[in-house]
């Protein structure tokens, strides 16, 4: 099922015309309006009337979230204050906040966006939507929210946090979809474990989440758990908020809504465009954005892209799970480690669960990665030697996987922080 078929289902040749078009006219835009940009397209001389083709898109000037930092909170808008109907922010959890506008344009085109990303996740009109991400600045509640509404759905805005009345609501309310981090879903079902409720008493059918990443081990969990089918779906502030990107139900990827974005995936070092398949930094140009446009915006998001077709029919391109952010990766040893490689491990080991904290510390020159990870209580308490194979056996498979040494701690079960929002997995003390 497609929310707009034909625009989803779009063929290529017609696709690409219609994006540069769109392109054209949001180059044009930028630079009658946004003092950034227009100084950006003179120093490097690029004029807007002379842009005939998207080979011509790896001349543009590339936006950084420093440069939005730096024109906070309105030196981006392409349009006067008077035409924005909203102002949201992006989480600011590492430095200074970006603000973002939308027209009502904006605010339309967003809703149909992510009513397309839940119904190829499989929600419909008849769905009940737990929406438990924070409502406020941040983007992805009120994104979701308006889009659920677009797509006909009954709506609950319960917002994140609070496990208990989460369940409690799901239970009364007879929820169908719940939308969250993929960390906040695995609370919720540890709680139901908990408290004796059974999963088959729920009315659960899908799970859409998205917000951090997230591997397959991890999906399998939450499906399993919750008796539920997960999608995962993409988006940030600075580009819109969900809605950018989502998963149909053959799951092999994020199909991008690339009528209203061009992607690109670029070497975060030497920042050369690469080939569909190879893994890198994620760029994205807007398309339609009237408020807050970006050109070839850097996500900091590592991903690949895929250009087979998907037997769902649509004909955008997929983008696959987002495997971290250039912020996350760790780099020790000369090695790039990311935590969703830990996280893939440790969902492989019977006895461990999928609470874990990465800690990286340097001793005198040497680093070193301490990965601590809750151990269900059987194996925590039995008899020491079984217990040394075991620490063994997750040793030597993170080590294989990471290609470094790595060093664990087994902890008992809920002692390490259990996350509502974005998980925090990695503390990096050689920085404090
Ligand atoms: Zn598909």
């Amino acid at each position: 099922m497609y929310w707009e078929g034909e625009k989803e289902c779009i063929n290529r040749d017609a696709l690409k015309q219609l994006q540069l078009e769109r392109l054209q006219s949001t180059l044009f835009r930028v630079y009658m309006n946004v003092p950034f940009y227009r100084k950006k397209f003179d120093e490097i001389g690029i004029d807007p009337d002379d842009f005939r083709s998207l080979e011509d898109l790896s001349k543009l000037p590339f936006t950084s979230k420093d440069d939005l930092r730096m024109s906070y909170p309105y030196g981006m808008f392409a349009v006067p204050l008077r035409e924005v109907v909203r102002v949201q922010a992006s989480s600011g959890t590492t430095g200074m906040p970006t603000a973002v506008g939308y027209t009502r344009n904006d605010i339309k085109n967003w809703s149909h966006l992510v009513a397309r990303i839940l119904m190829a996740g499989g929600v419909t009109q008849n769905d009940i939507v737990q929406i438990a991400f924070d409502y406020g600045l941040f983007t992805g509640a009120l994104g979701l929210h308006y889009g659920a509404e677009r797509l006909g759905a009954s709506v609950i805005p319960i917002s994140g946090g609070n496990t208990r009345r989460q369940v409690k609501i799901m239970q009364d309310f007879k929820t169908t979809a719940l939308m969250c981090t993929p960390s906040y879903a695995l609370s919720i079902a540890d709680t139901l474990i908990e408290t004796g409720i059974n999963v088959n008493s729920l009315s659960l059918k899908y799970g859409l989440f998205g917000a951090e990443p997230w591997s397959e081990a991890m999906r399998q969990e939450l499906e399993e758990k919750l008796k539920i089918i997960a999608t995962d779906n993409y988006g940030l502030s600075e580009v819109m908020g969900p809605g950018v990107a989502g998963e149909c139900l053959e799951r092999k990827g994020l199909h991008i809504n690339e009528d209203h974005f061009l992607v690109e995936v670029v070497d975060p070092e030497t920042l050369e465009p690469l080939s569909a398949g190879e893994t890198g930094e994620l760029v994205i140009t807007t398309l339609t954005k009237e408020a807050f446009p970006v050109i070839r915006f850097r996500t900091r998001d590592l991903t690949s892209l895929r250009t087979e077709p998907c037997p769902c029919r649509r004909t955008f391109v997929r983008m696959n799970k987002v495997m971290g952010r250039t912020d996350d990766m760790i780099k020790i040893k000369g090695m790039n480690v990311f935590p969703s490689q830990v996280e893939a491990v440790l969902f492989e080991i019977e006895g461990t669960e999928p609470h874990y904290q990465i800690i990286v510390d340097r001793k005198g020159a040497i680093d070193e990665l301490t990965v601590l990870v809750e151990v269900s209580e059987s194996i925590f308490f039995d008899q020491v030697k079984k217990q040394k194979d075991f620490i063994d056996l997750i040793k030597t498979r993170l080590s294989s996987e990471l290609g470094i040494s790595v060093e664990v701690k087994p902890v008992e079960k809920r002692t390490l922080e259990r996350f509502e929002g974005k998980a925090k997995r990695a503390i990096d003390k050689r920085k404090l």
